[in-house]
């Protein structure tokens, strides 16, 4: 018979300690690897895994070495380091980098793959959780382990990202005060499903008698990722947005709502994608929906041939939809979403008629007519598909072909009528798709918010994943934008774990060791500052109607003058940036088109026509260029690194070319900012272990190097010296005040009173500033617990 299934406790420590587990256990039995094969933990964590047949052959062949259980046994108990002090059996040392003796890149590296081949993925640098991508579906996530993470002391068990969650909920519970958690990583390391799983996790926690509302909350991921995720080169479930989600709790911390920000969706992948990529999920699911339901021709789609938009690959994603019928079952699972958080049917149609009208927007083609006077004039060679675009998005046909095919300029008080050329009327066509799409989107997150939102006074845990750093083969102005926000976090990062502390030992005159790190504040600086950052001359580049691209990039050349920004010879277009993940080449075409981001005023026009009412009011408020509702953000902001100036936002003018998608970028950054600094922070940091998305495969090349720029040994080394909780006096003593005092008295926020608290919790290694307590990153939780046991 196969050993005996241990506790999901016992084998929540890891792959090999359970399989080591089994053999000490089951040692006369002389277990087999057929025979651990059967052991239904294994089957359950590992399914078919070939890869593990091997492994376990290797790991009886270790142990059978070894000669004799009580070998075994010996040896694991004098290999391993001490226990932690609290005497936590399951706590190893291993579990949190700060406890490192020897402090170098190959330990910390040699600690991770050693973790990771144990299917350790997650690792702790003192509040900080470092996720290692797996790859793989763990059955670490079950409702069993939410128990098992839930108010217990972290030291209990092994890292885990329910226990970063947890923390923060309690924290936010112990303190009455909004946390933010902040994910960070590259495309494909995790960021997004580490998100779910924390939303997952508070949602647990946050158990209100509302069991509608928590279905409501698990629902709006999904539904948000099918209309802001894409597969790119790099993972097929990226998200092409930045999304900062709030889970909002009452003061007793039952969730009660939450809401949704959305940054930067990037729009211009409704139009086109790179080779090998693919457009946002909604389209495939709708396409194949309406499929296999029968109703393309409702929608007005053809059957044998999908529309342009989604046929990157000529008959590839006919072939998915014919053979698979995932995309299918997907459409269902968005309908199931759209009702549970409670949009209406009618809503749920209008948006599925903006949707296919868009794809067939994209099939509307545009061809030269030649007459003698006039070279510039387009027609549209296929009329059905202008119909049936028109019909879809409830507007009159002969009135979007004008608005596609010509446009109206104001000079000195007469309008006067200029049509399009070929290119111009495709590019009309396709800035229209591109706002339809980001407006709809917008419309989309604004209705999920107010559907959960709650007016009532309550605290909050902000959740940030944003898309993470991408060089790909060709960097356009999406890469850019991207990296620029990654840059944003680093920086906040840095700000937060090194520059503020050791800001602060010198305000205190506190003598505690400093510790060097890449500060990239000159390189933000190189991009946001006014006048000359690059996004300010790519913004008055931008206002020149005889600029082009190249002339861009001959400006970053003459002004950007500094050692991030380099010019390739030989290959015109392009300009590298040295950002703090590596260097990227970015390609500068299309640049201004893409920052200018124009939507003429004649489409505008006609889609506020629309008899569809959802498609009305998407034009009819007045909106920012990307689709975001202006009155939803009413300040604009001016970014300079170190301070905020925030000003009110203009009305919406005349001039729609003034905003560019650069100031909109800038503008949503500090949004973002501004929400995050708010909050008490957590950091997750997510490693991608391969290129090759393989579970088990840890590359030592790749991990050291996202390891060396996210500043990880730093990290590790103020971790290890440093005081990572200030707090005042005062504040120090009305948190604590219980501990020492009794529940009427109301001690002063004096030096002495913190004196007494500290000894009378028995902790050590703190030291007292001026006005501050500092605290080790591990005292908190002490400090908590106490006061939950006292309380
Ligand atoms: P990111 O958001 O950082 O770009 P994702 O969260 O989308 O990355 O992760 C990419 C892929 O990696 C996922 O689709 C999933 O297959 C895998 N993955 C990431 N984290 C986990 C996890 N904790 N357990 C299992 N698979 C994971
Ligand atoms: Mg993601």
């Amino acid at each position: 018979p196969p050993p005996t299934l241990l506790h999901p406790e016992k084998w929540c420590r890891g792959f090999n300690h359970f399989i080591s587990q089994c053999l000490i256990k089951d040692f006369e039995k002389r277990p087999t690897v057929t025979h651990l094969l059967e052991h239904p933990f294994i089957k359950q964590v590992h399914g078919k895994d070939m890869s593990l047949q091997k492994q376990l052959a290797k790991l009886i062949q270790e142990q059978q070495q070894l000669g004799s259980v009580a070998k075994t046994r010996h040896e694991r108990i004098h290999t391993r380091r001490p226990y932690h002090v609290d005497g936590a059996d399951k706590y190893s040392q291993d579990d949190d980098l700060v406890n490192l003796e020897v402090l170098d890149e190959d330990t910390i590296i040699h600690q991770l793959q050693k973790r990771y081949a144990d299917l350790q993925i997650y690792t702790y640098v003192g509040d900080i959780l470092i996720a290692l991508n797996p790859f793989q579906n763990l059955s670490i996530y079950s409702p069993q382990f939410s128990k098992l993470y839930h108010g217990m002391k972290r030291s209990s068990n092994p890292p885990h990202i329910f226990a970063s969650a947890d923390a923060a909920y309690q924290s936010m519970v112990t303190f009455s005060k909004d946390q933010c958690i902040i994910i960070s990583g590259e495309s494909g390391a995790g960021k997004t499903e580490s998100a779910h799983l924390i939303v997952q996790h508070l949602t647990f926690l946050g158990k209100a008698n509302n069991r509608a509302l928590r279905e409501k909350i698990l629902q709006v991921n999904p539904l948000v990722e099918a209309f802001g995720n894409a597969c790119t080169a790099i993972n097929d479930n990226s998200s092409r947005f930045g999304k900062y989600l709030e889970m909002m709790f009452t003061p007793t911390g039952a969730v009660m709502g939450a809401k949704i920000s959305e940054y930067l969706l990037e729009k211009s992948r409704v139009i086109k994608q790179a080779v090998g990529e693919k457009n946002f999920h909604i389209f495939y699911y709708i396409y194949a929906g309406l499929y296999h339901q029968k109703k393309l021709s409702e929608y007005r789609l053809p059957e044998k041939k999908p529309p342009r938009y989604i046929d990157n690959e000529t008959g590839r994603v006919m072939h998915d939809i014919v053979t698979k019928d995932s995309y299918g079952r997907q459409f269902e699972a968005i309908q199931h979403c759209f009702r549970i958080i409670g949009f209406t049917d009618e809503e749920v149609y209008s948006v599925y008629r903006i949707l296919t009208g868009i794809l067939n927007t994209g099939n509307i083609e545009f061809a030269a007519i030649s007459s003698q006077h006039q070279t510039d004039k387009s027609e549209v060679p296929n009329p059905e598909a202008l119909d049936n675009a028109a019909a879809l998005l409830s507007i009159g046909s002969e009135e979007l072909q004008e608005a596609l095919t010509s446009h109206c300029v104001v000079t000195r008080g007469e309008t006067i009528i200029r049509t399009n050329t070929v290119d111009k009327a495709a590019d009309v066509r396709d800035a229209m798709s591109k706002a339809l799409y980001g407006r709809l989107f917008s419309w989309i997150v604004n209705r999920i918010n107010t559907l959960l939102h709650n007016t009532e006074n309550g605290m909050n845990v902000g959740i940030l994943d944003i898309f993470g750093f991408e060089n790909f083969a060709r960097n356009s102005f999406e890469q850019l934008c991207i990296n620029i926000a990654n840059e944003q976090i680093q920086f906040y990062f840095n700000q937060h774990i090194f520059a503020l502390e050791q800001m602060e030992y010198q305000n205190e005159g506190i003598d505690a060791a400093t510790v060097e790190y890449e500060d990239n504040r000159p390189l933000l600086d190189m991009f946001l500052q006014k006048p000359m950052g690059l996004l300010s001359l790519l913004d008055e580049e931008s206002r020149f109607p005889q600029a082009t691209d190249l002339t861009l990039v001959d400006k970053f050349e003459d002004n950007l003058r500094c050692k991030y920004f380099w010019r390739p010879k030989g290959v015109e277009l392009s300009f590298g940036i040295q950002h703090y993940a590596g260097k990227v080449l970015y390609d500068a075409s299309a640049f201004l088109e893409k920052n200018r981001d124009t939507l003429p005023a004649d489409i505008v026009v006609v889609l506020r026509t629309s008899e569809n009412k959802l498609l009305q009011q998407l034009f009819s408020s007045p909106l920012t260029k990307t689709g975001t509702f202006c009155n939803s953000f009413a300040y604009f902001a001016t970014f300079s690194v170190d301070t905020m100036e925030v000003m009110r936002h203009p009305e919406e003018t005349t001039n729609m070319k003034r905003q560019t998608m650069a100031s909109y970028f800038r503008y949503s950054l500090m949004d973002l900012l501004s929400k995050m600094v708010v909050g008490q922070p957590h950091f997750i940091r997510c490693i991608k272990p391969n290129d090759d998305r393989e579970a088990l495969t840890f590359s030592h090349e790749r991990v050291l190097l996202q390891l060396r720029y996210t500043g990880i040994l730093e990290t590790v080394k103020i971790r290890q010296k440093g005081y990572s909780h200030r707090i005042l006096f005062e504040e120090f003593v009305k948190r604590y005040y219980y501990l020492a005092f009794k529940a009427h008295e109301s001690p002063l926020g004096s030096r002495e009173n913190c004196l007494t608290i500290l000894e009378k919790a028995k902790l050590e290694n703190w030291i007292l500033g001026k006005t501050k307590v500092f605290l080790k990153y591990y005292h908190i939780e002490q400090l908590n617990l106490f006061l939950r046991e006292v309380i």
